[in-house]
């Protein structure tokens, strides 16, 4: 992959995301992210072996010690060794996936999840599909059309975008394959895709966004269709 990842995590969530202390959804997201970042896969081996050198030190039985993280990935992906940083990680890559008629390359930590989702809902040029991930948020596929601009929201909570093909413009910078966003109750930003090239991520969200602009009665099926 020639893009350079330029929007990673940051420590505190990759901390929490070794340490096994992120929820699933959110865990989802960073671990994607992972899969499409070497900088934070390594980062995560050192986190991972800073953390061993500190159990061997305070846990005398290692083996007591599960990961809540893995366990909630294996429970709703049925899916074992999920874990971005693990040294066991089956030597598997990117996976080829249909959407929109189009094929999509996609982390391996949402292959499964991608393949099993069927129906989208479209609005526009603007589409989703909602992935059986996570029971706490609001865990979805979002295909933007090009040339493209979803109206200027804020957040009632969290929320995560991780751009998974194409790229997305907003007031704050620009992102591309591998890029994560996080935005909170205090971020307002209007989306845009590129004039010539459609984009496709993966949302997160723990709350439905809140559109400032326009007139609400025309906004409201754009709101359903987030979440
Ligand atoms: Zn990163």
């Amino acid at each position: 992959m020639t893009h350079a990842v330029k929007y990673h995590p940051g420590i505190p969530l990759l901390e929490q995301y070794v340490e096994g202390t992120l929820e699933a959804d959110v865990a989802l997201a960073v671990s994607a992210h992972i899969d499409l970042c070497p900088h934070c896969q390594q980062l995560c081996m050192d986190l991972s072996a800073e953390q061993g050198l500190m159990l061997e030190k305070t846990v005398p039985v290692a083996e007591t010690v599960i990961s809540d993280m893995d366990r909630m990935l294996a429970e709703i992906m049925a899916q074992p060794q999920l874990d971005g940083c693990s040294k066991n990680m089956p030597a598997q890559g990117p996976v080829q996936v249909q959407l929109k008629e189009k094929t999509f390359t996609v982390p391996r930590a949402l292959a499964r999840l991608v393949e099993q989702q069927t129906k989208w809902t479209q609005l526009g040029s603007i589409a989703t599909t909602k992935l059986p991930a996570g029971d706490k948020r609001h865990v979805s596929l979002l295909y933007i059309d090009k040339d493209t601009a979803i109206p200027q929201h804020t957040h009632k909570g969290l929320e995560i975008t991780l751009v998974l093909s194409g790229r997305i413009v907003d007031e704050q910078g620009s992102y591309g394959v591998g890029d994560i966003l996080i935005n909170t109750p205090d971020d307002t930003h209007t989306p845009r895709t590129l004039p010539d090239e459609d984009c496709l991520c993966l949302s997160v969200l723990s709350a439905p966004l809140q559109f400032n602009k326009g007139i609400t009665r025309l906004l409201n099926p754009l709101q359903h269709l987030f979440y």
